[in-house]
């Protein structure tokens, strides 16, 4: 088989199997939130690429910044001299951080990477070994990465043994503690922090401790907003056991929930911040940002690698810096994000969805739709080990067919809806629809 007689056969041959897909298909143009296949189909792009074509495909000017510096200079790297196209990215990026304390910039090609270097900045600074992650957790692939991460055993299973000095304690999120859905918040916060409380005196002391990680809004996870109080709560323990606090806002980043980063909600000072995905739009960039007190404590030449921070990646990303205020993208995704939550709210209490869908969750367009699923322990007194439903991934599926791309998350029966942040109000209502149709015709 050839790739121009048929280019899907010869992706199958040739791919690896170890990449899954949602749909076998090959993607030939993005274009706002819509993307084109070989095979003539358009379809509405709810997924943006897992988080990271947030200013939809091609933004025209981040496409012209990346090609105008393609021009100019391609790669230049770190190790070697700065950029200016670094330090024009970190000159916009200072004003947007959610604490002016966050001064000192380190960049990567993915997050994966940028998680990895927090940990290993983490233990240079606290001269400490452990970190504590969350269940549910997600923080990438790589080996130190893979490690932190807690959502599936599919990403971990038979690459064993991972990165030692790792410990995980449960997010507030009822499943994790086998409670039911309506739970209250304060009870979910005191219980995990109770958990945390034990982990620290029963298996990894704060003198061993660097840091905590946790994405401020649990992604691969499953789409849960850490309440708060939690998060407060960890920002404590940290400054009372010179621990340091690391926040993910890798996919929860750049405009997703409604701010610049959602940290701002709570106000919690991360003592390092990781972002990816819709930083740069599309280009390979990641950044992890410090304090200088902090940072002054690496030694020279510690740090960096061959593509880390590319300056055409640098260049899309302060074009993306610009577009959102520009164009008012924050604004968009609260008015959008009403218009979402409402829509799939009324989908929630339809007679014909009956009681299949649990829970409706999310801020911005980080949003969330759970169904009822008869493997779930804790809808049920008596451990109920009945096999899953598959509902969110058959309803997946079916969107797809009626022209929607859009992900399930975490083992639960959980679809995500991450649409681009300048989504239409059109394109939404469109998208809604697509959703209900699906669900309709997959619980009839
Ligand atoms: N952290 C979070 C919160 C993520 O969602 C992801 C990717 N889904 C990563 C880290 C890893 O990023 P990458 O895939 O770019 O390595």
């Amino acid at each position: 088989v050839t790739a121009a007689d048929d280019p899907v056969a010869f992706g199958q041959r040739h791919v690896t199997k170890g990449i899954g897909r949602l749909t076998e298909a090959v993607m030939t143009k993005g274009e706002g939130s819509y993307v084109h296949f070989h095979d003539g189909r358009r379809l509405l792009d709810f997924t943006c690429g897992i988080g990271v074509t947030n200013l939809g495909h091609c933004h025209p000017k981040v496409s012209k910044a990346a090609a105008d510096q393609c021009m100019e200079l391609v790669h230049c790297q770190c190790n070697i001299s700065f950029h200016d196209s670094t330090i024009r990215l970190i000159e916009k990026l200072i004003p947007v951080m959610p604490d002016p304390t966050l001064d000192s910039f380190y960049f990567w090609n993915s997050g994966s990477e940028a998680t990895e270097a927090a940990v290993k900045m983490a233990r240079v600074i606290t001269g400490k070994q452990n970190i504590i992650c969350m269940q549910g957790g997600y923080h990438g692939r790589t080996y130190g990465a893979m490690a932190l991460t807690r959502s599936k055993t599919s990403y971990s299973e038979g690459f064993f043994p991972l990165m030692p000095g790792v410990f995980s304690t449960p997010f507030p999120f009822w499943h994790q503690l086998g409670v039911v859905p309506n739970t209250s918040e304060e009870q979910l916060v005191r219980s995990t922090l109770y958990q945390l409380d034990l982990l620290l005196k029963q298996q990894t002391a704060p003198c061993d401790t660097a840091a905590i990680i946790i994405e401020p809004v649990l992604g691969e996870g499953g789409y849960v907003s850490a309440p708060s109080a939690f998060l407060k709560g960890l920002r404590d323990v940290c400054d009372e056991h010179g621990i340091l606090l690391i926040i993910d806002e890798v996919q929860s980043g750049f405009g997703r929930t409604g701010k610049m980063f959602n940290v701002e909600y709570s106000r919690v000072r991360p003592d390092i911040m990781v972002m990816a995905k819709g930083l740069a739009n599309g280009f390979p960039l990641s950044c992890i940002v410090s304090r200088k007190e902090l940072t002054d404590k690496l030694k020279p030449g510690s740090m960096g690698g061959t593509y880390a921070g590319n300056v055409v990646s640098c260049a899309a990303a302060a074009a993306v810096v610009d577009a959102f205020q520009e164009e008012n993208i924050l604004d968009n995704v609260n008015a959008r994000s009403k218009e979402l939550l409402g829509a799939l709210k009324e989908l929630q209490t339809c007679p014909e969805v009956g009681g299949n869908i649990v829970d409706v969750r999310g801020q911005g367009l980080m949003v969330a739709v759970e169904f009822a699923s008869p493997s779930y322990p804790a809808q049920d007194p008596v451990l109920n080990r009945s096999a899953p439903n598959n509902l969110a991934s058959r309803v997946a599926k079916r969107c797809v067919e009626k022209g929607m791309l859009i992900l399930t998350a975490s083992v639960y029966e959980v679809i995500r809806f991450i649409p681009p942040l300048n989504v239409t109000r059109e394109d939404l209502r469109k998208g809604c629809e697509v959703f209900s149709e699906a669900v309709k015709e997959i619980i009839r």
